[in-house]
């Protein structure tokens, strides 16, 4: 036996899942009838369950496609591991094999309902395998029937889509089984109609005449012959089913929960063919009759037709893979990849980029970045405590002071000073840098995660990119507060004495002074844009010059108003003829120039004083050493940022950078490459739609080359088959 059939089908199931195409489509038998013409009756017949949806509310929305396949019946079956019969949907592998065929029922009604309503019908098949020693190989596509009258409920256009749907599957090279009742006039076939249209000498199809017992035998027997509607592959005529109120099927079904079909139908026909019957329905009158010779019948037109099409398939297939083959290898030069791999590779690159983008953030760096930070927190100090207070210019002259020669006596003369560099050191010491300075690094590794799990190919991995930004925020989440109360504890001892030898003092001078070149700058850009803005120095000097008038009047206004509060609401009103008020000049300016002027004179008095510091900073008594902090506070305060700087950054590395340079990787190990399933991974490589086109070529030439050698061996047996029989 060649098993053509059997082989044909797997191969079909094979290549229905590479292509969709109709050159690569075995034949298969297409199901059509009108609605209640016994379709479902005569198919589970075959298969020998009940098992199709029923109901009279449109049951059958989806196309089903039956793949029968005859397994071995095993004596030892029911011990074995696999059962004898069973079910599954290729497409739901979570459900396993069903042994039940009233949960395939219920499932197949689920998924025929799962069809919206006003959609009514949908050409998107459900796939369903039986496997049982008791069904012949075959595959069957049941369709939606035929609808005779529109109704309310089934308006003209549902007949429009159903016949739409049949005329998709009745093509070449299916094999069409139609159905009629033997009680309806063949005339009226919707069936035979569909078939003469696409198959109209009838060479692919087969007549199937139900409910036989409802016409009388002689009438029946007419029928079945064909003579009026003639199929080159003629009829068989069956009585599937047993009116209710006779008694065969009643007692079948009383014997168990699932009623073997086959065996109730068998009888019945048995009984309705044979005896009286015989004269009209015996072997001599030629007639085809009967489920079993529809069954035969079907398996002998599969197999011819499947091995008629064996060449054709084969060399349609044959194409196919060398234009596969062809592309695989111009477009990736044969080189095969797995989703594995490509996870794999993901994840080292991934890690790659994290390696490399952690060298941003090495001592010196991290050291300089909070450097950065805590000078700004000086600047604003300075400006706070020195550069807003007018008697810091009573301190540059105290620099430069060349008779108190003696640091303690001066010390000792103003205590104003000293008492302004403690507050200035502890508002320093106590802005929380424990808090910053973590922030700060922590914010730059989170920024690090954002960078690497962006660009390629990350766009395609949403989820992926989610999840990793997700688990090194934990990672962060967990160390930030412990660092931060770390780093302040470090930095506890600079809140209460601040030792600095020579060296660090002269390096804290220096460092001040760029900074006062710096800020220097800074202020002279701004002033120079203003400049600009208004015209030139003369411009710009003339409207400072106003604008500090104008200040003055105003100070003198409110000091008067501070001394008579009373009178100042009559006053308001004949300001304007109050004497020395600048006022008649202040509409040669606009408001906008009023506000540049103010900001000029802001910045030229900054100028000045930062003029004044820098030579402080660079005076005789500055260089002297630490114990003249007093008077170069921005020495002092270089230094101890600086000193807060080194020490933040030990801590941090230990308790930060480290722990998450180290624990980072391995959370991508444990939290994505040993976290996912064969599925997942799969799911994952497809995200990637350069990958995806790989893994699927790849797929496919190799499910061509896979089918090819099948179908290669099929031609040669068969060839040896004809070889044979035509030597005997
Ligand atoms: P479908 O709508 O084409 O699938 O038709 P069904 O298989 O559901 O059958 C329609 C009705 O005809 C049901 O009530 C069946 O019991 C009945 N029926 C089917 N086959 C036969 C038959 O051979 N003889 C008799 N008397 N009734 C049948």
């Amino acid at each position: 036996l060649l098993q053509l059939t059997r082989k044909l089908i797997e191969i079909r199931s094979v290549l229905l899942s590479v292509d969709q195409s109709e050159a690569l489509q075995l034949p298969s038998i297409v199901v059509i009838g009108s609605q209640s013409s016994g379709k479902s009756s005569v198919l589970e017949a075959i298969v020998g369950h009940e098992f199709l949806p029923k109901g009279d509310n449109m049951v059958t929305r989806r196309p089903i496609e039956l793949t029968l396949i005859n397994t071995p019946s095993n004596k030892a079956s029911s011990s074995s591991s696999s059962p004898a019969e069973y079910g599954v949907f290729p497409n739901m592998p979570g459900m396993g094999k069903i042994t039940s065929f009233q949960t395939i029922q219920k499932t197949l009604t689920d998924l025929n309902l799962s069809v919206p309503p006003e959609m009514a019908v949908s050409d998107d098949p459900i796939h369903l395998q039986i496997h049982s020693p008791h069904v012949p190989d075959l595959t069957l596509i049941d369709l939606p029937g035929y609808i005779q009258i529109s109704s309310m409920d089934q308006p003209e256009q549902l007949k429009d889509k159903i016949s739409g749907l049949c005329d998709k599957y009745i093509r070449e090279p299916n094999i069409i089984l139609a159905v009629c009742a033997a009680d309806v006039d063949l005339a009226n076939s919707p069936a035979l109609r569909a078939s003469r249209r696409v198959d109209p000498l009838g060479t692919r199809t087969i007549g199937v005449v139900t409910k036989m017992d409802l016409v009388k035998p002689d009438h029946g027997a007419t029928i079945v012959r064909g003579e009026r509607y003639p199929l080159h592959l003629g009829y068989v005529g069956v009585v599937c089913k047993a009116p209710p109120t006779s008694g065969v099927l009643r007692t079948i079904r009383g014997d168990k929960e699932k009623p073997n079909v086959t065996g109730a139908v068998l009888k019945r026909e048995e009984e309705f063919f044979g005896g009286e019957n015989a004269r009209y329905f015996g072997r001599d009158q030629k007639v085809m009759v009967g489920t079993d010779t529809l069954r035969r019948r079907l398996m002998d037109v599969l197999e011819t037709s499947m091995s008629s099409s064996l060449h054709g398939i084969t060399n349609a297939v044959q194409l196919e893979l060398e234009e596969a083959s062809y592309q695989f290898k111009v477009q990736y030069n044969d080189r095969r990849i797995t989703s594995e791999s490509y996870m794999a590779e993901t994840i080292d690159a991934l890690k790659a980029r994290f390696k490399e983008y952690t060298a941003q953030f090495t001592k010196p760096a991290v050291r300089s970045k909070l450097k950065d930070m805590l000078d700004d927190k000086v600047m604003n100090i300075l400006e706070k405590l020195y550069w807003d207070d007018s008697r810091t210019l009573e301190l540059g002259k105290l620099s430069e002071d060349k008779k108190l020669n003696d640091s303690e006596d001066l010390l000792k003369q103003d205590t104003y000073w000293k008492y302004k560099l403690e507050t200035a050191s502890s508002l320093l010491t106590k802005s929380g840098v424990g808090r910053d300075s973590t922030g700060l690094v922590s914010e730059g590794l989170r920024q690090l995660i954002n960078e690497i799990s962006k660009g390629e190919p990350f766009t395609y991995h949403q989820s992926l990119s989610e999840k990793i930004i997700g688990f090194s925020h934990g990672i962060l989440r967990e160390r930030i507060g412990l660092t931060s109360d770390q780093v302040e504890n470090c930095i506890k001892p600079f809140k209460y004495e601040i030792e600095i030898d020579d060296r660090e003092w002269e390096l804290g001078r220096i460092k001040s002074d760029l900074k006062f070149n710096e800020e220097i700058k800074r202020c002279d850009n701004k002033l120079n844009q203003i400049k600009s803005k208004l015209g030139g120095q003369r411009k710009m000097n003339a409207l400072i010059k106003h604008v500090a008038e104008l200040e003055k009047y105003e100070q003198e206004k409110r000091n008067r108003r501070f001394s008579n509060p009373i009178n100042n609401t009559e006053n308001d009103h004949d300001e304007i003829q109050e004497e020395g008020a600048p006022v008649l000049d202040a509409y040669r300016y606009s408001p906008a120039q009023i506000i540049d002027g103010r900001d000029a004179l802001l910045l030229s008095n900054r100028l000045s004083l930062l003029k004044i510091r820098q030579q402080a900073i660079k005076s005789r008594r500055c260089k002297l050493g630490p114990d003249q902090s007093a008077f170069c506070p921005e020495a002092f305060l270089a230094v101890v940022a600086d000193k807060l700087a080194y020490t933040s950054t030990m801590f941090i590395n230990i308790e930060l950078l480290e722990q998450f340079f180290y624990q980072f990787p391995r959370e991508i190990d444990s939290r994505i490459l040993y976290d996912l399933d064969r599925e997942e991974i799969a799911k994952f490589a497809r995200e990637n739609p350069k990958i995806k086109q790989h893994l699927d070529l790849q797929e496919r030439k190799d499910k061509l080359e896979s089918v090819m050698r099948s179908l290669q061996s099929l031609v040669n047996l068969q060839k040896d088959a004809k070889g044979s029989s035509n030597a005997s």
